[in-house]
């Protein structure tokens, strides 16, 4: 109301145009400001800066310093209109023009990228709302302007006609409206035509408006006259490969060794060492020479004749491969730092240059596991969120299949057992005998349990009602029903035979009659909003016993459980037990016994053997490690006695690698399959060939040591590439990546 002339405020304040014609009640509207001034600043803080910047390109002034430089530039004008002692303008046209004289001449910080080019490079859908000099339109071929609508898992061309969902024509209509506020936002536009060469044609929309345009501007790559900028700038490129000068200067002379990078990775790749000394391992001083391996070196057998690494004379020992053409066994060697190669254009593209530093105050399993892949990797997807755009397959995510399988599972445990996910179980219903202990316990028959399970699998997943193959597939890989069994069931919820995925996945828990859980879902921060700090000391951190900085971290267990201290199933709980956390070296103590003794479960969806995917977990990944230590640090007097991978799949198996000290235990009790991974491989760094420690207590300290080197790795901006075939394999990132590793196909 403010900035309107005197004449229209008195209109506009007539309580006859606010009075309701049949109600007689008047119009509640805000309390119009008085002035322009007040005007100004109401508007200002209903703007939501935070919001607005999330949509920068990085180049792009932040909202919150264009309006300090509007609001600051106002304040002078009015204190200087004050020392003169001359009344500023209190609305109307007199108060607008002083505002847009403003807007016209405040003048603008510069980005926070220091780049303050006029030139944008925009997608057509970005530039709607922009205006410009020129426009030039390129990168216009038809494959480079996706016109495809997305596809929607389980549902057909019919349906999605007669839903109207996504339909084929919406993307080439916001095309047009994309490409038509283009033409005209400028006064000129330039078209790059790439029509020229048949494998290129024109987008669509391009076409359409070709017959508007002025007549094209030939070049002729045969002709030395007529040569287009593109043929040019190959005739240069030529002359550079061949050592010679060229027409004009490259615009960024370091990127000219690009297409070398590659072959500088795979060759700095072959001169790793990887020869045995005699202790069949990589001789010590080569250990900085190695930039990468594989996960399959985490697993190998040790060679006859070769101490395993946990009674070798040093330790971690890197495997290497001896005269007679053996490989040994490897420790994670994790985080690589390799050295700079001498040239700066090219180390500056591999980590070895400033500006990567991170800050992170919380960290996850799953960052600290992309970074321990590859830190080019970690920091391109984590730290710069950039992903290869997802394509939308036909078939269910499997992301999606893996969380409904999981929550089937939570569900099923939580409804049976009375519990509550993210939510300690309190035993003490359990002790008291009002909750069974397990699913074993609960006098519920298999085929019971299986009629609960599917009652919530049809709460959770209606569309297996629909009869399309995707629907039909996933029901009878979870239930083993066909889609008119699964009707009949449905018309008629009765207790059903164990089948398909679901079925597994209840047998396999029936057998675990002497495991308690007592956690789903737990959050390891413990209802803290820093996170659990995790940390080593000096002597446990591997392989030089450096400090190294803690880390606060946060995620959820997918699941606990306590096991008893006897056979029969009566002692979960040992009251004489310590109340202090779990010491890491637990052999250095006499005086420290816990109170319950912990199993940690890591459910993973997949049909790898249950036996590959543990070893995964537990070798390579560093949750488990990480979720033990954790679930320790919050729980005083637990011991984590066990800890595996709870694999769901074609075969579904709960894997437990148990404590040193406690194996004979929980192999007697049915807890799960017992493993043995951690006894020949482990012990603490500062340990001699005769280590007196429990190895599934080194093996927690070292994978912790690998995510604290990580994190620190993340911290100093190390951000050099690591190519193995496992970790480019799925690498969101590998399409810019040009060192990646190729798999084999
Ligand atoms: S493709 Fe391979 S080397 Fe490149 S970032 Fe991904 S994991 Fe690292």
């Amino acid at each position: 109301l403010p900035l309107l002339e005197k004449t229209d405020r008195a209109l506009l304040s007539n309580q006859r145009l606010l009075t309701g014609c049949h109600s007689g009640k008047l119009l509640e509207v805000p309390i119009s400001p008085s002035t322009g001034d007040e005007w100004l600043v109401r508007t200002v803080q209903q703007i939501d800066t935070d919001i607005s910047v999330d949509y920068l390109d990085g180049n792009t002034i932040p909202i919150s310093s264009i309006i300090k430089a509007i609001t600051t530039e106002h304040e002078s004008l009015r204190s200087l209109q004050s020392s003169v002692a001359q009344p500023p303008p209190q609305g109307g046209s007199e108060w607008v023009s002083e505002l847009s004289s403003i807007l016209k001449t405040a003048s603008l910080p510069v980005p926070i990228s220091g780049i303050s080019s006029r030139l944008r490079v925009m997608a057509p859908k970005d530039a709607l709302g922009c205006n410009s000099d020129i426009a030039i339109l390129a990168n216009t071929s038809a494959p480079s302007w996706n016109l495809r609508s997305p596809k929607i898992p389980f549902i057909g061309e019919m349906e999605r006609h007669k839903f109207e969902l996504l339909r084929p024509d919406v993307p080439i209509t916001r095309a047009r409206h994309h490409l038509y506020h283009i033409l005209n936002c400028c006064s000129k536009v330039i078209l790059i035509d790439p029509s020229l060469d048949k494998s290129t044609p024109l987008a669509p929309p391009l076409e359409e408006i070709l017959d508007y345009c002025t007549p094209p501007v030939h070049f002729d790559p045969n002709s030395e006259e007529n040569l287009g900028p593109r043929d040019i700038k190959q005739l240069d490129g030529i002359l550079l490969r061949n050592m010679k000068n060229s027409s004009n200067p490259p615009l960024n002379p370091s990127a000219i060794t690009i297409p070398l990078d590659v072959e500088l990775q795979r060759d700095r790749e072959r001169r790793q060492p990887s020869k045995a000394d005699s202790e069949g391992y990589l001789p010590t001083e080569y250990r900085n020479r190695v930039i990468s391996f594989d996960y399959d070196d985490l697993t190998r057998k040790t060679p006859e004749g070769v101490d395993n690494p946990r009674n070798s004379t040093r330790w971690p020992v890197i495997g290497a491969t001896s005269s007679d053409g053996k490989n040994s066994v490897t420790i994670d060697p994790r985080p690589f730092t390799p050295l700079p190669s001498g040239s700066v254009v090219s180390d500056s593209r591999h980590g070895h240059s400033d500006g990567a530093t991170q800050e992170i105050q919380l960290w996850s399993p799953s960052r600290l596991q992309e970074w321990a892949k590859c830190p080019r990797r970690g920091w391109l997807s984590r730290g710069l969120r950039i992903r290869d755009e997802e394509t939308q397959s036909e078939d269910l995510d499997p992301r999606i299949h893996g969380d409904l399988l999981h929550q089937i599972h939570h569900d099923l445990i939580c409804e049976v057992l009375g519990m509550e996910e993210q939510v300690e179980r309190d035993i003490s219903g359990v002790l008291d005998g009002h909750f069974p202990t397990n699913l074993a316990d609960s006098d519920l028959e298999e085929q019971e349990v299986m009629q609960k399970a599917l009652e919530i699998l049809d709460k959770l997943a209606p569309w297996l009602e629909r009869s399309d193959g995707v629907s039909t597939f996933r029901l009878r890989m979870l239930t083993g029903m066909s889609h008119s069994e699964w009707k009949d069931w449905l018309a008629n919820p009765v207790k059903a035979p164990l089948g398909g995925r679901i079925g597994a996945m209840i047998r396999s828990e029936m057998q675990l009659s002497d495991s308690m859980p007592v956690a789903l879902e737990w959050e390891i921060s413990n209802g803290s909003e820093t996170g659990s700090e995790i940390s080593l000391n000096q002597n446990e951190t591997s392989p030089n016993q450096i400090e190294l900085p803690p880390i606060m971290i946060n995620g959820k267990i997918d699941r606990v459980d306590i096991i008893p201290f006897d056979n029969e199933g009566n002692e979960w709980l040992d009251d004489s037990g310590s109340n202090e956390i779990a010491p890491l070296r637990l052999f250095e103590t006499n005086d420290w016994k816990p109170r319950r003794r912990v199993i940690i479960r890591d459910l993973k969806t997949s049909e790898k053997k249950p036996s590959d995917r543990n070893k995964e977990g537990l070798l390579n990944e560093l949750q488990l490690a990480i979720y033990s230590r954790a679930w320790e640090i919050n729980h005083p007097g637990d011991l984590v006695v066990g800890a595996g991978i709870s694999t769901i799949g074609h075969s579904t198996e709960h894997l437990v690698e148990p404590s040193g000290n406690h194996r004979s235990e929980l192999e007697s009790l049915s807890v799960g399959t017992t493993t043995s991974l951690t006894s020949r491989l482990h012990r603490f760094p500062d340990e001699s060939a005769n280590p007196k420690s429990d190895p599934f207590r080194a093996w927690m300290a070292q994978r912790l040591s690998v995510a604290l080197g990580v994190a620190h790795g993340a911290v100093e901006g190390r951000v050099h590439p690591t190519p193995s075939k496992s970790a480019c394999r799925y690498c969101p990132v590998s399409s810019i990546c040009a060192v990646k590793m190729e798999d084999d196909y």
